[in-house]
């Protein structure tokens, strides 16, 4: 590492005594538990977990670790899939925890506009908002613990990214501690504003190597009147892009999610949980889950768009059958086999995941070439897509052969399988990471396939914002040349 190995005592004191016993600990039970990312794959050590519980403190933290010259680890509620919130393994970086920051700063029901800490769950987001008969329209599987700071950095996204955009269209206003520990605050949204650079859309999915986000503004919307969740048996992958083009011309609007799952998956999650039932009777060899949504006060549209939908699609050889949700307990039941798949597949064995983006035109195609291909090349593996088909964006994983040794086959084969699908991503004009981001995980992926031109950019952006190389080190990019020495 090109950090300082030994940071002064002096520095350690002096954070101690800015942030109190309540705000800096290095106590080895409580901070263990932060130091080994969701997924497992990544265990680091840290100097201490710092957990300020201001913008104020955030600021003259980071500036304190500007004069020393010691990184800083982001960390909200380490949800994230890509080892982006862990440290490395040198035990000379700062864990930076946002957690304590968990204030809903304003609510402005009116303006549906609301200012939160960066330390807010995004749980505790959608419960404060409903209470106010409003929505955010984002939420994703690890919304018990996923912080807004967390999903700003890796501009999350989500089953409403096709109506509703990523964490990017939903962020009105930021505040951030740059690298020298100084604020910058867009916090005020504007409608229209054309002083120069958009600084907040730079540093959302920038995973803490340009600030730290402190608070955000976010938009919300009115909460909504119904729902309809529909479930669809279809023959092939190219039959599911045909029923979404169909569900986008019929329902408009209304469409609020459209989500794949091949019969791989379903048959792992009717194994999985054991009150679980297929929504049909049938053998069908990919399915899609539909939700359609109205605002308040339209309900009884939604009954007959989404019969007719289906009864054309029917029709026109779009779909082998279908159901809708009978009430509101059936849906969460649909959703809830959609949900299932990664714990389900994870129950299996060992998979190297990728969540990859291609063209939404190109994804049947992509799929169709993909799974075979990657079956092909490595012989007793499983291909599965599954996920957010209207997004143009898979959830692509690739199962070991059974009974494979984890540690083994990660070892062994699974770096060899993700250059394989990010290859042939690459080939389709994709990305290699639509929703996870880059964090430590895929930095040499980015580095081998990422365009030239972009990856000078980001650094030159990096050099220019963090020139001592604080704010998460290794992560996104690869570490620089040393740093300025102290
Ligand atoms: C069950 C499950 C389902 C999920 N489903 C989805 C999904 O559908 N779509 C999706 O996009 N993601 C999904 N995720 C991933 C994860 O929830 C998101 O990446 C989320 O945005 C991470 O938030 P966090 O607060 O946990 O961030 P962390 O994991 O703590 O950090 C993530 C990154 O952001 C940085 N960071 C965190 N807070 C700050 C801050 N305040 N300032 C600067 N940098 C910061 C960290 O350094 C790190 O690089 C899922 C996770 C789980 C566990």
């Amino acid at each position: 590492m090109n950090h300082p190995a030994h940071p002064t005592s002096s520095f350690i004191d002096q954070v101690r005594t800015l942030l109190g016993p309540r705000g800096f600990t290095d106590d080895p039970e409580l901070v263990e538990p932060w130091l080994t990312d969701w997924r497992g794959r990544f265990t680091g050590k840290t100097l201490g977990l710092a957990s300020p519980a201001s913008t104020d403190e955030v600021a003259a933290l980071v500036r304190l670790c500007h004069e020393y010259h010691v990184p800083i680890v982001p960390q909200g509620g380490n949800s994230g899939m890509s080892g982006g919130a862990t440290p490395d393994d040198s035990g000379t970086t700062l864990l930076l925890s946002m957690r304590r920051m968990d204030a809903i700063r304003s609510l402005d029901t009116k303006a549906r506009e609301i200012v939160c800490d960066a330390g807010v769950v995004l749980q505790t987001l959608h419960d404060a908002v409903e209470m106010e008969r409003l929505r955010f329209p984002l939420t994703l599987g690890g919304k018990g613990s996923a912080t807004v700071g967390g999903l700003v950095s890796t501009n999350a996204g989500g089953t409403q990214v096709l109506r509703h955009g990523s964490m990017r269209a939903q962020v009105l206003g930021l505040e951030a501690v740059m690298a020298d520990g100084s604020v910058l605050d867009t916090l005020t949204p504007l409608k229209k504003d054309n002083r120069g650079f958009d600084l907040k859309q730079l540093l959302i999915g920038s995973e803490g190597t340009l600030g730290i986000v402190t608070a955000a503004t976010l938009r919300l919307l009115p909460e909504i009147g119904g729902r309809r969740v529909l479930w669809a048996g279809l023959g092939s992958i190219r039959q599911a892009r045909e029923l979404l083009l169909h569900c986008e011309a019929h329902a408009g609007d209304l469409l609020e999610g459209f989500e794949v799952v091949p019969r791989h998956s379903l048959a792992a999650v009717l194994d999985y949980l054991p009150d679980a039932r297929s929504p049909l009777r049938g053998e069908h060899e990919w399915h899609a889950l539909i939700e359609l949504v109205v605002q308040e006060g339209a309900d009884d549209r939604l009954d007959l768009v989404a019969q007719t939908l289906l009864e054309s699609a029917l029709e026109q050889d779009l779909l082998q059958d279908a159901t809708i949700a009978a009430n509101e307990h059936q849906a969460e039941q649909f959703w809830l086999l959609r949900e299932s798949i990664a714990p389900a597949e994870r129950a299996i064995g060992p998979a190297a995941q990728h969540d990859i983006s291609v063209p939404v035109a190109r994804m049947a195609d992509f799929v169709t070439e993909a799974v075979p291909a990657v079956e092909a090349r490595f012989p007793d593996h499983d291909a599965i897509a599954f996920g957010h088909l209207g997004d143009g964006n898979v959830h692509f994983h690739v199962l070991a052969p059974r009974g494979s040794d984890r540690a083994e086959w990660e070892a062994s084969q699974a770096k060899e399988v993700s250059s394989f699908v990010y290859d042939l991503v690459t080939r389709y004009g994709g990305s290699i990471s639509a929703e996870h981001g880059i964090g430590q995980v895929k930095v040499d992926e980015l580095q081998r396939l990422g365009d030239p031109v972009a990856l000078a950019t980001m650094r030159a952006v990096k050099q220019a914002l963090d020139p001592r190389g604080i704010l998460n080190p290794g992560k996104l990019l690869p570490l620089a040349s040393a740093p300025d020495s102290p």
